[in-house]
């Protein structure tokens, strides 16, 4: 039902996004590999073009993803990024009258992405941390995640500890790869363009363990026999969208709407039809 009602509103963000601004999708590029760039249909249409009425023409908002990382990104049955962020992306996008495009890169992609204007924001699962907060702004933060250590069932892993000298697989560029590179040396860590590939890998036996965050573990593992999850918290930590440093002007704007729908509890409620409470 919730799902109907969403793509509903969907049609309706994408047929006012037509009358208003001629004709283009949020549909991902169809792919999902590092560095992908915007589809053809979309030319004329980057962000860098819109970069000075963003914010403020009722233009697009392009948001950057890595659409590996279910329940916040994934992609659907028809190729299209669906999940959290793709949701308060399209419902704040809505609110600021706004058409929304969505591009699939590289996690590692992500930030030099809106530095450089190919994209207007980043929703991806990603962490407020301060290295980042040299490099972009972030709005107020609209969930939480937890660093796990995903194992084989019956792995000799059984805490944190016991991932000193073994071979950790990450997803490249994530805070999970920061703390394991630091922690246990790069010589130890893999790093995987996405954790479907950090997932493969562990499932051939080429890496020990997995260190990713607690919502996509579990996905993953529900997805994949013979993993488990183990009860430990490597890191607790905070989502948030990223803009370009110094882009205020949009960074206030997303703060004041996303405050509205969490108010009116839309922000809680695509949290909830993704991850229902236990
Ligand atoms: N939360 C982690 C980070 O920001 C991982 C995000 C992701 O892989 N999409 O680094």
């Amino acid at each position: 039902m919730k799902k109907i009602a969403f793509l509903l509103a969907a049609l309706m963000l994408l047929t006012a996004g037509l009358a208003g601004c001629g004709g283009k999708d949020n549909t991902a590029p169809d792919n999902s590999q590092a560095g992908t760039q915007e589809p053809a249909a979309d030319a004329g249409s980057s962000a860098a073009d819109d970069a000075d009425n963003t914010a403020s023409d009722g233009g697009t908002l392009v948001m950057g993803t890595n659409a590996a990382f279910p329940p916040y990104e994934f992609m659907d049955e028809n190729n299209e990024v669906a999940g959290i962020d793709a949701e308060i992306a399209a419902a704040l996008a809505e609110k600021l009258g706004m058409e929304l495009e969505i591009k699939d890169m590289a996690f590692e992609s992500l930030i030099p992405a809106v530095q450089g204007g190919a994209v207007d924001v980043v929703l991806a699962g990603m962490t407020v941390n301060e290295e980042r907060l040299e490099s972009v702004d972030f709005t107020e933060s609209y969930a939480t995640g937890i660093q796990v250590v995903i194992v084989p069932e019956g792995s000799e892993i059984v805490d944190i500890d016991g991932l000193d000298g073994k071979t950790i697989g990450v997803q490249s560029g994530t805070t999970g790869d920061t703390y394991c590179t630091g922690d246990y040396g790069q010589e130890n860590v893999k790093q995987f363009d996405n954790g479907a590939l950090a997932i493969a890998a562990l499932a051939n036996g080429q890496v020990d363990c997995v260190v990713i965050d607690n919502e996509p573990a579990k996905n993953y593992v529900a997805a994949n026999a013979g993993l488990q999850i183990l009860d430990t918290e490597y890191a607790v930590e905070d989502y948030a969208i990223a803009v370009a440093k110094g882009n205020t002007e949009l960074l206030e704007k997303l703060n004041t709407a996303m405050a509205e729908l969490k108010e009116d509890g839309t922000i809680g409620g695509i949290i909830e039809k993704y991850i229902p409470a236990e």
